[in-house]
Formats: C-alpha cells, structure tokens, sequence
C-alpha cells in the first residue's frame, strides 16, 4: 500500500542519540531540549524556544502567556485539527470561526475581518496543508484591531514567506512535533518560538507548574516538559528537515504536473507563491464524489487521507460558538470534497508516478 508513513530512517543515528540520554542520567529539560530549543529558535528566526509536550500545549500555553483569558474571543479557522481549536477552550477563552478561501483551504482574511468584536483578543492563523499566505497583511490587520497574531505552525516547519520563517511573524509560533509531521519527535513533543523574551519567560514558567524558580509558584501552571530523549531525537531529525521538505516540494511539483489536465471533477488547490512558502505537509485535492475517489484509490493500492472531515465550527462541541455571520461555505464544501495524497520523503518517484496514474484513472463524474 502506498501512503504517507513514518520511515526506518537513519535509526543508527537515532538510536546513537537515544544512547547518549540513557548515558546521562537526565531525562526531563536538560542539555538536548535546550539544544533543540535554541536551534529551533534559530531556524526559525526567532529569539526563544520553549520546548512543551505537545502541540495542543504550544497553543494552551502561548494563548496563556500572551494573556489570553476567560472572556476573551479568539478567530480561527474552522479548517484544521480540532487542537487548535481546544486549545482556545483550555483556556476559557471563545473561538469565533472565520470561514477559508476555496483555492488555498487557508483562513480567509475577509472573513476574519468581519468576524472582529470588542472582545477579539487574538488571532490564530494555521499555516494548513503547510503552506503560508499573505503574512503582511495578516500581521498588519491584527495589529490594526489590537489582536495577538499566534501562528499555528504544526504543518508548516521551515516554511518561509518573504525570506521570513513560519513561527516569527506572528507574537509567538506553536508548532507540533507529533511524528507525522514535517518535524517529529518519535512520541508527543511540541515546541514554541518568539522573539518576546517576556512571553518565552512565562511560557517556560507555565510548563513546568508555573513555577519562576524551584518551589515557587507564580501562576497555576501545568506539567508539559518535553523530555531529553525526544529532544536528542528532534535533534537528530532536524538536521534532514529541509532535505525532506525539498523532497516534498518536488513530489508536489510531480503531482501538480500529472494531475493538470486531469477529470473536469478533481481540483488541484492553487500553486503557492514562492516554492519556499509551502511544504506540504499535505498535498491536497478536491473531488465530487469523495467516497468513490477513496476506494478507487484503494483499489488500485493508494491509501488517501482527509484533513478534515468535518469542518471545526460544525463539530457538536463548537455549535454554540460565533461565526461569520455570511456564514463559512468554502469550509463546508472544502470538508466535503477534500482528499490528501500521499506525501511523504521517503516515497519513491515510481510510487509517485503510481498515485499519479491511479488518480488520473478516475474517470467518475460525481458532481
Ligand atoms: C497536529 C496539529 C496540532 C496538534 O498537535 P498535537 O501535538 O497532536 O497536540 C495542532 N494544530 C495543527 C494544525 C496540527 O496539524
């Protein structure tokens, strides 16, 4: 079966890294999480690194340490994981939906404008698909209603617009290391970056209890410490990361050629701006009749994905919650219609070709 995995790779090296923890004795935020944190930080341009133990942390904690509270409304997209959406919840704080643009699948701008209140505290943008789009103008529109720009980065590691990285537009940038992402540990990790010395102080307060220093409590914080040996792994998979997204890129630019004169009914989402600005995490395609597509694919042994299918505002959870008032259609339908193909660095270009002929064999009309 061809589809996105996680690889046997480079396992000497990993279990090398794993070795030397066991050696040292120390387990919890020692020497390879602040390795990682700093040349994370670095890579991404920015000034801290916070290590946590999962992506929904990054976001719990950075809403937390930008001052995000009870009360306060958060716009999101409706088009991601649901953990970007609890992480607003964790903190008793209100998502208002925004709905997306149908030809990136990202958050539309528009739309999250109409969606501001007297209560709008912050804003999470999600670099979906790992892709990043008109980052400027985002920055420039939360800063115009006094809002924190938090960057859900989970799917967009060494992503870049304009030179800058995903993670350092924004007041802070929460990304996830779970192992399928880009960048993943081999088990839950995540990590924030930001150029706030403050903010990564009290971020790096809230991880571990809240405490400023041993046994003193400033804030009731939690436990969300990344440990040594997934850093030391991080460390060791970071050093393939732009490798492995280069490999993305050029599996993308194989899919977007073989798949444009293709059935009227599949719709490819539109090419980026610069190759740099996406790197797709997922390559993702729209298609009438979705179940039909999926068991094609199957049938001729292609596993393909969907992210997602229920968009976030329509989960059972979130029916209370405010949206855009015209309503979030391009979400809809995008939830209905959307297929991810298989992506991943250690596809092969004849596996490649094969998902590109079983697409391109789908003659079925749907719509
Ligand atoms: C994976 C992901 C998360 C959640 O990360 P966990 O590490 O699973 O908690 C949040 N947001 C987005 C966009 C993701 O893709």
């Amino acid at each position: 079966m061809i589809e996105a995995r996680v690889g046997p790779i480079f396992s000497d090296e990993i279990l090398n890294a794993i070795r030397s923890v066991l050696d040292s004795g120390q387990f919890i935020l020692g020497p390879e999480v602040r390795r990682f944190e700093k040349t994370w930080a670095e890579f991404c341009q920015s000034k801290e690194g916070v290590g946590v133990a999962n992506g929904l942390d990054a976001l719990e904690i950075g809403l937390r340490s930008v001052g995000v509270k009870k009360g306060d409304e958060v716009i999101t997209t409706p088009m991601t994981a649901y953990a970007t959406i609890l992480a607003i919840h964790r903190v008793g704080a209100t998502p208002v939906f925004a709905d997306i643009n149908s030809d990136t699948a990202l958050m539309s701008l528009e739309s999250a404008k109409r969606c501001v209140s007297k209560r709008t505290k912050a804003i999470i943008l999600v670099h979906l698909y790992g892709r990043l789009d008109r980052l400027h103008e985002w920055r420039d529109f939360a800063e115009s209603v006094g809002a924190q720009l938090l960057e859900d980065c989970s799917q967009a590691h060494g992503a870049r617009w304009a030179g800058r990285a995903a993670g350092s537009f924004g007041t802070l940038g929460a990304f996830s290391l779970y192992p399928t992402k880009n960048l993943g540990a081999l088990g839950d990790a995540g990590i924030i970056v930001t150029s706030s010395e403050s903010i990564a102080q009290k971020a790096r307060m809230l991880r571990n209890y809240g405490q400023s220093e041993r046994y003193r409590h400033e804030a009731p914080g939690t436990n969300s410490r990344l440990d040594e040996i997934q850093a030391a792994i991080l460390n060791v998979r970071l050093t393939r990361l732009s490798e492995e997204n280069t490999k993305r890129q050029e599996i993308a630019a194989m899919y977007r050629e073989g798949l444009q004169t293709c059935t009227p009914d599949l719709q490819v989402l539109k090419e980026p701006e610069s190759s740099e600005s996406h790197v797709y995490h997922q390559f993702v395609v729209t298609v009438g009749d979705r179940a039909k597509f999926l068991s094609h694919l199957i049938s001729c042994g292609i596993k393909g994905d969907v992210h997602y299918p229920l968009a976030a505002h329509q989960q059972p959870a979130e029916i209370p919650y405010r949206r855009d008032r015209k309503g979030l259609k391009h979400a809809e339908w995008h939830s209905k219609h959307c297929v991810s193909l298989p992506v991943s660095p250690n596809l092969s270009w004849e596996q490649v070709n094969r998902v590109i002929d079983a697409v391109r064999s789908f003659k079925n009309s749907g719509m």
